[in-house]
């Protein structure tokens, strides 16, 4: 195609201002003025859409930006979706129907805005699970369900590998990240029980002490919970989200109707077909290696899961069963403020170590509440500070 750039006029240019001013990057038309000319706002606005959409920012329309501003015109709704082979559709309106399918746990590989055979897979999948025609088809019946569906899923979770890129640009400070604790069960709802010895309380004082320590480091603990209320999952989700929180971090202990079952588990959102949740994974296995070492409780492994908590939450979230209250070891253990002190200060080292990225790094188990605090305030007076030379 003929390339369009400051100066330009003509029907084409036209277009291109219609679909800026669509998504908002130019201002509404003024009747009676010309609506066809490729002027400084024009260019302006064009270098702000490709930088959102991470085309090279030339502020000139060629045949990348112009298939981009048109694929970005659709939205979910506006055409009936599947697979074409020869053509692949493509379009945000894919984008979003992938990023649905995924939000539900159902694999179209990472989001790209194209329908391709993964995409058309997945779809099926969906179709079948909830006893729609499997044509792979997105058509209005599918859209219907799909849309229901979303409502369950206020706020959706966005794309998983935006979370990535959150964690990476967030520094490896602690002061001003937000946390999000969540207690397990709480009020008429007490968990496990065990000899009057309840989840709901145990969980409550093991959060109150991450809480403390979290707060001496500068970061900003939030509680799902008082220490006598009990809100529903999605609730607590709901209040993370609209937190703006950094992570979640669901406190809860196990039972089994054997009391030899013990140990120590963790779990972040995944599906287990690739569904995942890279920086959730992530954080579930630093915290689940911090425990495992500091608290010598079995280890029974980082497991992914849909449950509401990990899968309403915008942001990486993990669940931690501290131990079995229906074992005997498990139990004195948690009984003990001293383990729970070891604990809160496990996890708190482990988010640590994940915005350290690997930097300034020591062995698991061997970071201390003390090295953490220190990292903290050699940060604060670090290179940031003004007039000191490097
Ligand atoms: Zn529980």
């Amino acid at each position: 195609m003929q390339l369009l750039r400051t100066g330009d006029t003509g029907p084409a240019v036209a277009e291109v201002r219609s679909a800026l001013r669509e998504f908002g990057l130019l201002p509404p038309h003024v009747p009676n003025t010309p609506d066809d000319r490729y002027d400084a706002l024009v260019q302006q606005a064009v270098r702000a859409f490709q930088q959102e959409r991470g085309l090279i920012t030339d502020g000139i329309v060629g045949a990348a930006t112009y298939r981009a501003l048109r694929e970005a015109r659709w939205t979910l709704g506006d055409r009936m979706l599947g697979l074409m082979i020869s053509a692949p559709m493509a379009g945000d309106d894919v984008f979003a129907l992938q990023e649905r399918l995924l939000e539900l746990g159902f694999d179209t590989g990472r989001p790209a805005g194209v329908f391709d055979a993964q995409t058309e897979s997945a779809l099926r999948g969906f179709q079948r699970e909830y006893g729609l025609n499997q044509d792979g088809i997105c058509g209005p019946a599918t859209l219907r369900a799909l849309r229901q569906l979303g409502r369950k899923v206020t706020g959706g979770r966005p794309g998983l590998l935006r979370e990535q890129e959150r964690v990476r640009t967030a520094g490896p400070k602690l002061r001003g990240k937000r946390i999000v604790i969540d207690p397990g069960h709480g009020g008429p709802d007490r968990g496990v029980m065990v000899d009057r010895i309840a989840e709901a309380d145990l969980m409550w004082d093991m959060a109150r002490r991450l809480e403390g320590r979290m707060a001496a480091t500068g970061m900003e603990a939030l509680l799902t919970r008082g220490e006598h209320s009990c809100p529903p999952e999605a609730e607590r989700a709901a209040f993370a989200n609209a937190a703006g929180a950094d992570m979640v971090l669901s406190l809860h202990i196990d039972a089994n109707y054997s009391m030899h079952a013990q140990g120590l588990a963790t779990f972040h959102f995944g599906n287990g077909n690739g569904s995942t949740s890279t920086v959730g994974e992530a954080l579930a296995g630093l915290i689940h290696r911090e425990l495992v070492v500091r608290t010598r409780m079995l280890d029974c492994g980082i497991q992914p899961r849909t449950w509401e908590m990990l899968r309403l939450t915008q942001m990486p979230a993990v669940r931690i069963e501290v131990g079995y209250l229906t074992n005997l070891g498990d139990r004195r253990k948690l009984l003990d403020p001293v383990f729970r002190d070891v604990v809160a200060e496990g996890i708190l080292v482990a988010v640590k170590r994940l915005y350290l990225l690997g930097q300034d790094d020591q062995p698991t188990g061997t970071f201390t509440f003390q090295d953490v605090l220190a990292h903290e305030l050699a940060r604060a007076a670090g290179p940031a500070a003004p007039g000191r030379s490097r």
